[in-house]
């Protein structure tokens, strides 16, 4: 299952991270919004918390 949109690198990260190890589902952070029950808002604050603590899957914004 893919969204139909561009997903950007954090949207990919987290998808790994939530969805789906092997990358076999990948979605935007509005599909994953829906997928999970989450908010947007919180996906994204997720991500930032991850990057913050070093997850391989969220390299430092340049
Ligand atoms: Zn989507």
């Amino acid at each position: 299952m893919h969204c139909k949109r561009i997903i950007d690198a954090d949207e990919y990260g987290l998808s790994l991270k939530c969805l789906d190890r092997a990358g076999n589902k990948l979605l935007c952070f509005e599909c994953m919004a829906k997928e999970t029950g989450a908010s947007v808002h919180y996906l994204k604050e997720k991500v930032e918390f991850l990057r913050e603590h070093g997850c391989t899957l969220f390299p430092p914004k340049k």
